[in-house]
């Protein structure tokens, strides 16, 4: 038996299921037989259509994700698409923004430079701002669903009743909950917060929004142009997209009180943000400072109000194998990532800890 590995809470590339990453080891040098490593593979090869599809499948299957969209497999990371998708929709003209974290101001700024851009209300990174100025000839309009460094989560998708498609950011909670497509156009999201190796980009698209992209687009970045080809018309980041088909897989095997699935998923992320908001609200020595009715369940940033103590907490939460809770520099603090593959154990280790270095420093 190997010892068990520290709990990591870095907000991306960030932790996977342990029993994905051993699959990942022993298959390693021969992928079911072929003699060859999954890396090793022609993305048109039998082995790696058979992965690719099965995959696809499996990730339809636990989001629910209606015939009408298509699921695409990209490269560019959230960043990429800040750019892909208004060269895709935006066809030059209006995109509104919601502004409600670092993540979609600067989805924002990048749409710009493609399109008029207007940002339809602005929050302050704490919740999600009310009263937004939506323009009815929009091309779509934009929202981070969940904001990875403010720690802002929308739990219920707008409701947007003008017929304009919504794009959303779900890059940092994929897989965590389902999705209500009806609310939908696009969606998209890096797999390395919560599905697998960075350098795979996943995007959903509703298929009236494909054909619309402007002659600038770069050809391997249009989305018809990729679904035609079923996301082989360049290669293909092939290993991510095996190790994200094997997370997928130990999704829909994933069982927690009594539920099955991403069923089973949520009500654990449910309760690992639950624990973890509950210490940081029974404390005078940490605090949260997000609206209660919108934060995150996967990115809880919280402070020390002695900020003197930043530096003795990570060597000493280090120390006892809780790994990356240094805050994003543009906040500080500190950030706990607690996306699919923590367990509760995690959670329950670094709440713990907390108590333990408060009674020691408080
Ligand atoms: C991480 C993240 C991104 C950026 O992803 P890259 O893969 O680095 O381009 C964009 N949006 C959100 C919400 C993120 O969490």
């Amino acid at each position: 038996m190997t010892a068990a590995r520290p709990f990591n809470f870095s907000a991306g590339p960030a932790t996977l299921p342990e029993p994905v990453l051993r699959q990942v080891a022993a298959e390693m040098l021969d992928w079911g037989g072929s003699g060859m490593s999954v890396m090793e593979m022609s993305h048109r090869g039998k082995e790696f259509i058979s992965i690719a599809e099965a995959a696809e499948r499996d990730l339809r299957d636990l989001l629910a994700v209606p015939a009408n969209y298509r699921i695409l497999f990209m490269q560019g990371g959230g960043l990429g698409e800040n750019a892909i998708v208004p060269l895709n929709l935006s066809r030059g003209g209006k995109v509104d923004v919601v502004v409600t974290g670092s993540w979609s101001r600067k989805s924002a700024a990048e749409a710009r430079r493609y399109a008029d851009v207007q940002v339809a209300a602005e929050g302050n990174g704490r919740e999600i701002p009310r009263d937004w100025q939506l323009r009815s000839d929009a091309s779509y309009v934009h929202v981070c669903t969940n904001e990875t460094i403010d720690g802002v989560e929308f739990h219920d998708l707008p409701h947007l009743d003008n017929g304009v498609p919504l794009v959303i950011d779900c890059s940092s909670h994929l897989l965590s909950r389902p999705i209500d497509w009806s609310r939908v156009g696009l969606a998209f999201g890096g797999a390395q917060k919560n599905i697998g190796p960075a350098g795979l980009t996943l995007v959903f698209v509703r298929d009236d929004l494909l054909g619309r992209a402007l002659d600038i687009c770069p050809t391997a970045f249009n989305y018809e142009t990729v679904a035609a080809a079923q996301s082989m018309y360049n290669t293909p980041p092939t290993f991510a997209i095996y190790v994200a088909g094997l997370v997928f897989q130990w999704v829909k095997q994933f069982a927690y009180a009594g539920k099955q699935g991403l069923a089973a998923i949520e009500q654990r992320n449910i309760d690992k943000a639950a624990l973890l908001y509950a210490a940081l609200d029974a404390s005078g020595f940490y605090e949260n400072r997000v609206q209660p009715s919108c934060r995150s369940r996967m990115n809880v940033p919280f402070f020390l109000k002695d900020e003197r103590l930043n530096e003795p907490f990570l060597t000493e939460a280090k120390a006892a194998g809780l790994l990356q809770l240094k805050g994003h520099k543009t906040v500080g603090g500190m950030r706990a990532s607690i996306y699919n593959a923590m367990p509760l154990e995690g959670v329950q280790a670094l709440v713990t800890f907390m108590q333990d270095f408060e009674a020691r420093h408080g």
